[in-house]
């Protein structure tokens, strides 16, 4: 059988697969069985942030590795302790909880809330209200969290307690806030997996000032933006806002699993003993991982972001079968003319890996994709949209 096959027959059928078996990679460049080169332009789902198998990543992972590989949470581990001090110093968060994904982080982020909207207003304050078209995850909880119908379905019940309004809609959220006791209002400043959409910096900012005025904690959900990819360290950050809890995850390790809830001053006492828990969270090479990957993203690094970034979005505007360009920093929407998986297919025959979200081509390469890879790139995927 080949490796599709095996796949095809043993692996749970959740995910439809292009039919590209890939076997090894170096940087922007991932190579298939057959030896096809593609450029990479999906990094995994914003995962490999500074590209495949990049050698400072490496370096540090396999110098942990000769280490310790894991130690369990009853002891101190040093790269676990000076990611959180990283963490810290580069957002003005407090204190933070490793786990191991992003939907991890979320929940995590939201027993904050509730923990600490229990204590301070009573065991009747629990809602949290998440935005429509939103994504949080694929656990019960942060499926419920998730303001998408069609994720829900066959899955109920789900989680209690979660409340979704339009991003926009901030008289749905006083009038909410009128009929129950909310505890914490959850955002996305990007919504990636939602069609690539940024949310009104207006909105943003009087959601915060709601928040503030009514003790309601702000959590903004970086799973996707996070780590240098919208070309600031976190979204949140362009927007002017200081959220109370912050949850990462996919490119903070650069390719390890590692998600990350940040709490702010507000809540940092909340989580004591026993509250929360993971065997894997704060593993010491998917420490050592986001520590390389962290210490990269500089002002030099992010200013490049940007300006790839710019690149990108003067080269879609107006291209003939684009019809909008969305977005921030590297993690861009394309809303074509033809179908976007159409035009993911037919980049696959092109040598280019990109990502759809919802009707948008969905763009997201390394953060430090060589300017003539992205050009190259970019050229074959206007050809796909204009043919
Ligand atoms: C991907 C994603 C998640 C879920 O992350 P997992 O690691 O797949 O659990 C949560 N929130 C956002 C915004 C995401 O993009």
């Amino acid at each position: 059988m080949s490796i599709i096959e095996t796949d095809k027959k043993y692996v749970a059928g959740t995910y439809n697969r292009f039919p590209v078996e890939i076997v090894s990679g170096k940087g922007s460049v991932v190579t298939d069985i057959d030896g096809k080169q593609y450029i990479d332009m999906g990094c995994g789902i914003g995962v490999t942030a500074f590209g495949i198998a990049d050698d400072e990543w490496q370096r540090a992972i396999t110098a942990q590795i000769g280490k310790v590989q894991h130690m369990s949470n009853l002891y101190y581990t040093e790269p676990c302790a000076l990611l959180a001090e990283q963490l810290c110093l580069r957002t003005g968060m407090k204190k933070v909880f490793f786990s191991n994904s992003g939907a991890e982080a979320n929940e995590c982020a939201i027993k904050v809330a509730r923990k600490y909207a229990a204590e301070k207003h009573g065991a009747d304050c629990y809602t949290v209200v998440t935005l429509n078209n939103s994504f949080h995850g694929r656990t019960l909880t942060t499926l419920a969290a998730t303001g998408q119908e069609h994720y829900h379905e066959l899955f109920r019940p789900l989680t209690p307690g979660f409340a979704s309004i339009d991003a926009g809609d901030m008289d749905a959220l006083v009038q909410l806030a009128e009929r129950e006791k909310i505890a914490a209002v959850m955002i996305e400043c990007v919504q990636g997996e939602g069609g690539v959409l940024p949310i009104p910096r207006e909105f943003a900012v009087r959601l915060e000032q709601f928040c503030r005025a009514n003790d309601i904690i702000l959590i903004v959900d970086e799973v996707q933006t996070g780590n240098g990819r919208t070309g600031t360290l976190y979204s949140y950050m362009q927007y002017g806002l200081q959220p109370d809890v912050v949850s990462t995850a996919k490119g903070l390790a650069g390719g390890l699993p590692l998600g990350a809830t940040m709490i702010g001053e507000k809540a940092q006492n909340v989580l004591g003993f026993g509250d929360h828990g993971s065997t894997f969270g704060g593993n010491p090479v998917c420490c050592a991982a986001a520590l390389s990957i962290l210490s990269r993203i500089d002002d030099e690094l992010l200013a490049g972001v940007r300006a790839k970034s710019e690149f990108m979005f003067r080269a879609f505007s107006g291209a003939k079968g684009i019809n909008a360009v969305t977005g921030m920093g590297l993690l861009i929407g394309l809303k074509t003319e033809k179908p976007a998986p159409e035009i993911v297919n037919r980049l696959i025959g092109d040598g280019v890996l990109c990502l759809t979200a919802k009707d948008k081509v969905r763009l997201m390469p390394a953060l430090n994709i060589p300017d003539e890879l992205l050009a190259a790139a970019v050229e074959k995927i206007k050809a796909a949209c204009a043919g």
